[in-house]
């Protein structure tokens, strides 16, 4: 379960992105920030793949929130981490993920890839797939699909997605208070949100790549690559 913001071409920022990443306790063994080749990662010991990720080469932003109703064997954070190794491009990382996941071998979910051109949106489940949110500069996820039929629908994710809408300014400011925001609905999740992950880019600086590896209201630091 996750909330994501992807954006790019904002006035303030050619790219800002943000993935509160959600997990029941019983269901978590851990994770942390680290940097595995050029992608700075949150990863998730049990899956040994990524939650989220930012190539440094590349400057391609990527997520993945899981969509409850198909079940697959293959790891969809090793996948997410390889389409952000080698893609050098939002499209080329999504190209990576669209071949793979065609076959059916992976858990129902929606990828988001992101750089400061364009943003991919892939909903996944079972071997159908559907790609939008090229030319979007600001594209929202939570856990239900918005094109494909299939897929659970919870009350909840419903309810984050349409408030993270609201968000009517893309800045850090705006975008991290959003993410540490508790109540009616909780986007930082006690005992559901274990990690946070977020990246700004400003024009002709380089990108500030923020973290929390446990409720993200207990507030970020930044990971100096
Ligand atoms: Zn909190």
């Amino acid at each position: 379960m996750c909330s994501i913001i992807a954006a790019n071409r904002q006035r303030e920022l050619d790219l800002a992105f943000l993935e509160n990443r959600d997990k029941p306790k019983e269901l978590f063994v851990g994770n942390d920030i680290r940097k595995i080749g050029r992608v700075v990662v949150i990863y998730d010991y049990r899956a040994n793949g990524i939650a989220c990720g930012y190539s440094l080469d590349h400057g391609v932003a990527g997520g993945v929130a899981n969509i409850l109703g198909y079940a697959g064997a293959k790891s969809r954070g090793v996948l997410l981490l390889n389409a952000l190794s080698n893609g050098k491009s939002a499209r080329e990382a999504a190209r990576i993920v669209t071949k793979e996941v065609r076959g059916g071998h992976y858990g129902s979910a929606t990828y988001l890839m992101c750089d400061e051109k364009s943003i991919v949106s892939i909903e996944s489940f079972g071997k159908k797939i559907h790609e939008s949110g090229h030319g979007r500069k600001l594209v929202i996820t939570t856990n239900h699909f918005h094109d494909l039929k299939e897929g659970k629908r919870s009350e909840n994710s419903v309810l984050r997605e349409k408030y993270i809408q609201r968000l009517d300014e893309i800045s850090e400011q705006s975008i991290l208070k959003l993410a540490t925001r508790h109540k009616d609905p909780a986007i930082c999740r006690h005992g559901r949100t274990l990690a946070s992950f977020a990246v700004f880019k400003k024009r002709d600086e380089s990108p500030k790549i923020l973290y929390s590896i446990t409720e993200p209201c207990k507030g970020y630091k930044e990971f100096v690559a």
